[in-house]
């Protein structure tokens, strides 16, 4: 058995044909790759503000346990959520980032002949952690590069069993009302799980806020899903978690791992829950960045896609790799979205102040060199 495509035939026919998830490029690669020492990363959505005091303080605190195994059940960060959300702790599930909920709500409700639904330039881990497991994707057409909920309830039919909705979405940055996601949601069959993917939930606006955890009572087959890696900085620490019918929590929960979030983790995510200050500082930085950054894109007459997160998309009205590419050489890594069907596309992570400004001063020179 020493030939690869042997084993490789082996696999489950959605695994052979996959194509692994790109992460952005890490600043120590391209500090090898090029030998730069001025690095500047706007390409995985991560906050730039670095991990809060009160965080450092309790994995410092934290860390004389390391040799006894994690609580399993994650008590006391969920009783934080439990409170501050204003629902049961057996509610809760914890993930290894948000994304792990993802893929173990995959691996509860599919099978190869079940079928998901989401939306054209939806967050790449819809498709991924749907042909693992064999199922079928439905993907409908985008409105305005935004979630088309018409085109995808008409997807909806007796063999879906989930739907996936990122709202705000990446790498669009789009956001959908509380009004029309309700109208979906109550159209949707009952046996069709919903997940509503709130990654960027704390980065909307107050004008455009929704309080999708309290439509858990109307939905059981809503569960909410966000994440400690964006505005609460922990990306490296890999804590999210879903919000849902206790039915929904007690299947995730039978399908994961044991230990599926280490110590240091949910230590850090209780801090850093508590910790107003350093979100409420996360959000002025985000929104002066946003405005910093389009503005800059006005002055260079590029558009952009309205964003309700921590990143927007530019379009280039030009192919986004060659940029890219030259972007890196003069140390600015951001994300190419060709993947996502946005070839002219680049998506920029917002920085602080500092990053933005190398990032545009960078961008200014490579759109004149390639003109
Ligand atoms: N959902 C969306 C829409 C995202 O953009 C991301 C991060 N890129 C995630 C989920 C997963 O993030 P994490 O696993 O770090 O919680």
């Amino acid at each position: 058995m020493n030939n690869k495509n042997t084993i490789t035939s082996l696999a489950l026919e959605g695994v052979q044909s996959l194509v692994p998830y790109k992460a952005g490029k890490p600043i120590d690669e391209l500090e090898r790759e090029l030998g730069l020492t001025e690095i500047v990363k706007l390409a995985s959505n991560e906050n730039s503000l670095g991990p809060g005091p009160k965080v450092m303080a309790a994995i410092q605190q934290t860390m004389p346990e390391l040799s006894r195994y994690p609580d399993g059940n994650g008590f006391s960060l969920k009783n934080a959520l439990a409170q501050k959300l204003n629902v049961s702790m057996d509610q809760i599930t914890l993930g290894n980032g948000s994304n792990e909920i993802l893929e173990l709500v995959a691996r509860t409700f599919l099978t190869p002949e079940l079928e998901v639904v989401f939306s054209q330039h939806a967050f790449a881990v819809y498709p991924l952690v749907t042909q693992a497991v064999g199922a079928t994707a439905k993907i409908a057409d985008a409105l305005n590069y935004g979630h088309d909920l018409t085109a995808m309830l008409s997807l909806v039919n007796e063999n879906t069993r989930l739907v996936f909705i990122a709202n705000p979405n990446n790498p669009t940055g789009t956001l959908l009302s509380a009004e029309d996601l309700k109208k979906f949601i109550s159209a949707l069959p009952d046996t069709v799980v919903c997940v509503l993917d709130e990654a960027y939930f704390e980065f909307i606006d107050s004008d455009n806020a929704l309080d999708s955890i309290s439509w858990l009572e109307r939905y059981p087959n809503l569960m909410i899903t966000r994440t400690f890696s964006k505005a609460y900085g922990l990306a490296g620490l890999r804590v999210g978690y879903s919000v849902s019918s206790v039915e929904i929590a007690d299947l995730l929960n039978r399908v994961r791992q044991p230990f599926n979030n280490n110590m240091l983790a949910l230590a850090a995510a209780e801090a850093a829950l508590a910790d107003e200050e350093y979100l409420a500082k996360t959000i002025t930085v985000n929104n002066q960045g946003m405005q910093q950054l389009t503005s800059a894109f006005t002055a260079l007459s590029l558009s952009w896609i309205p964003s309700f997160g921590n990143f927007v998309s530019v379009d280039l009205k030009q192919e986004g790799m060659p940029i890219y590419e030259a972007l890196l050489k003069k140390g600015v890594i951001v994300r190419p979205v060709a993947n996502y069907e946005m070839p002219n596309y680049l998506r920029i992570s917002i920085g602080t102040e500092q990053e933005n400004q190398f990032f545009i001063d960078a961008l200014k020179e490579v759109l004149i060199e390639s003109s």
